[in-house]
C-alpha cells in the first residue's frame, strides 16, 4: 500500500527532514498555530503529526509483509483510511510556516509537505491540475519563439492605450538589452498596468519579461521541474544582460526568487540582484525618485502579510512604507508581520476547485482579525492572497475591498 509514495519518499527525505523527523520532541507548541488545526479539530493538521503519520507510513508500520495481517487491515478499510488522512495532511497546508515560527526548533513543516506532495502525486493521490498547470510552464520556454510576436503586439496596443490614458511617453520595452531591470509579471494586464506607471515616474530603465513569475511545479514540491521554469528567466535576463530581476505581487514566485535562484542557479545568477517589485517602489520612494500625494486614501485600511512576502522572505516594513505614504488610515491587524495569519489561500490551494470548501475554513481566522480592525480595505501584496480574501470577503460578509498596494501607489503618483 502507498507504495510509490514510500519509494518516492525515501528518495526524496533530505537531510534537513531527517532532523525534523529525530528532534521533534511533541511539545505541542506548534498546534494552535496551524490555521487548519484551529478551524478543523483534525489531527492530520497538527503540524508534527503530519511528519508522524509519514514516518509511520514509511516505515511500513501500516502495511507490514504479512499478507494475512495486510488482508485483515484491507477488509477494515485501514489503508484507506490512512491514505485519506496522508492526503489531508499533505494537501490541507498552505506551506505558510507559521507552525516554523512556534516550534521551539524552527521545525519546517512546509519542507515536508512539499516532498510528500510530489509522493503522493506519483500515486495519482491529489490535485493534477496543479501539477498540469507546472507542466506548461515548462514548456512555455520551448514555444516562446511562436509566442512572442503575439506577445508584443498585445504589448504594443497596451502601451498606446497607457500613453492616452497616462503619459504620452510612456513605454512598454520588451526585450531590451542592456535594461537595468527585468520585470516579470503575471499573466493578465493587471500585473503590467501599475508597474509600467511606477517605472514611468521612476525614470527606471526597464524591459518586460516574456515569462511569467508563477511557478505550480513548485506547489507541487516538484523541484526540478520548478527549476526548469525558472531557468527560463534566468536565461532572459542574461541574454539582455539586466543588472536585476523584479518579480511580481506574488507570494510563492517571490519565494522561489529570494530562497531558492542561489542554490537552482549558482554562478549563472551571480551579479544579477533579485527583488520583488514591493522592495523596489519602496526604494523608489525612499530615495525621491518617486513622489506619491499623502493621504490620497482617506479611508480605514489594513494590510495583509503574505506568509511568503513577510514570514517567509522578511518584507515587512516597506509595504507599511507606501501605505502610510499613501493613506491617513492604516490598521494593523493582530498579529502581523512574522505571527499573522495565513489567508488560507496558499500552497496552491487557489488553483484547485475542490480545496474551496476548505479554503474558507481554513481562512475563519484571517476573516476575524480582518473584522477586528474595522477597516474598509484590505491591502495586500499577492495574487494568491488577494483572490482568497475576495473569497473571504463574500463567504464571511464581511463588506470589503480588496487593494493591491502597488495599484495604490500607482494611483497615488504625483508627477
Ligand atoms: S505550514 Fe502553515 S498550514 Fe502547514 S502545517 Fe504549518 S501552520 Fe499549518
Ligand atoms: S513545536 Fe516543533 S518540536 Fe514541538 S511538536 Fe511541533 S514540530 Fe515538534
Amino acid at each position: 500500500m502507498l507504495t510509490r509514495f514510500v519509494d518516492t519518499i525515501r528518495q526524496r527525505f533530505s537531510r534537513p527532514l531527517q532532523y525534523y523527523q529525530d528532534i521533534c520532541v511533541r511539545c505541542g507548541a506548534c498546534i494552535d498555530a496551524c490555521h487548519f488545526y484551529v478551524v478543523s479539530g483534525d489531527p492530520a493538521h497538527i503540524p508534527a503529526y503530519r511528519m508522524t503519520l509519514a514516518k509511520k507510513v514509511m516505515q511500513g508500520r501500516v502495511s507490514d509483509g504479512n499478507r494475512l495481517h495486510n488482508w485483515y487491515r484491507e477488509a477494515w478499510g485501514q489503508e484507506s483510511r490512512t491514505a485519506a488522512e496522508l492526503e489531508r495532511a499533505m494537501w490541507e497546508c498552505t506551506g505558510c510556516r507559521r507552525c516554523a515560527v512556534f516550534c521551539p526548533f524552527a521545525l519546517d513543516t512546509a519542507l515536508l509537505v512539499s516532498a510528500g506532495r510530489y509522493s503522493l502525486l506519483q500515486e495519482g493521490i491529489g490535485p493534477q491540475m496543479i501539477a498540469e498547470i507546472g507542466n506548461a510552464e515548462v514548456s512555455k520556454g520551448e514555444i516562446i519563439e511562436m509566442i512572442q510576436e503575439f506577445y508584443v503586439d498585445q504589448t504594443k496596443e497596451l502601451e498606446a492605450r497607457l500613453q492616452k490614458e497616462f503619459a504620452p511617453d510612456l513605454r512598454i520595452p520588451v526585450e531590451k538589452e542592456g535594461a537595468r531591470v527585468l520585470y516579470v509579471p503575471l499573466v493578465g494586464e493587471h500585473a503590467i498596468v501599475p508597474l509600467a506607471k511606477v517605472f514611468h515616474a521612476a525614470q527606471e530603465d526597464w524591459t518586460l519579461s516574456l515569462f511569467t513569475a508563477t511557478n505550480h511545479s513548485f506547489f507541487v514540491g516538484d523541484m526540478d521541474k520548478a527549476r526548469q521554469a525558472a531557468h527560463w528567466i534566468v536565461q532572459e535576463a542574461r541574454r539582455l544582460g539586466v543588472k536585476a530581476i523584479a518579480y511580481p505581487e506574488c507570494g510563492h514566485a517571490t519565494r522561489t526568487l529570494l530562497s531558492f535562484f542561489e542554490s537552482w542557479f549558482g554562478d549563472e545568477i551571480a551579479g544579477i540582484e533579485r527583488i520583488s517589485v514591493v522592495q523596489l517602489v519602496a526604494s523608489y520612494l525612499a530615495e525621491g525618485r518617486i513622489r506619491v500625494k499623502s493621504g490620497t486614501f482617506d479611508v480605514p485600511l489594513t494590510y495583509h502579510d503574505p506568509c511568503n512576502l513577510g514570514r517567509n522572505s522578511g518584507i515587512f516594513e516597506e509595504p507599511r512604507a507606501l501605505l502610510r505614504a499613501v493613506a491617513t488610515d492604516f490598521r494593523e491587524l493582530t498579529p502581523n508581520r512574522e505571527l499573522n495569519w495565513c489567508c488560507g489561500g496558499g500552497g496552491g490551494l487557489i488553483a484547485a476547485p475542490e480545496m474551496k470548501e476548505i479554503r474558507m475554513k481554513a481562512g475563519r481566522p484571517k476573516a476575524e482579525q480582518i473584522r477586528q480592525t474595522g477597516a474598509q480595505w484590505v491591502v495586500t501584496t499577492c495574487e494568491n492572497c488577494k483572490t482568497q480574501l475576495g473569497d473571504l470577503n463574500e463567504h464571511y460578509g464581511l463588506g470589503i475591498e480588496i487593494k493591491g498596494l502597488v495599484d495604490l501607489v500607482a494611483e497615488a503618483l504625483a508627477l
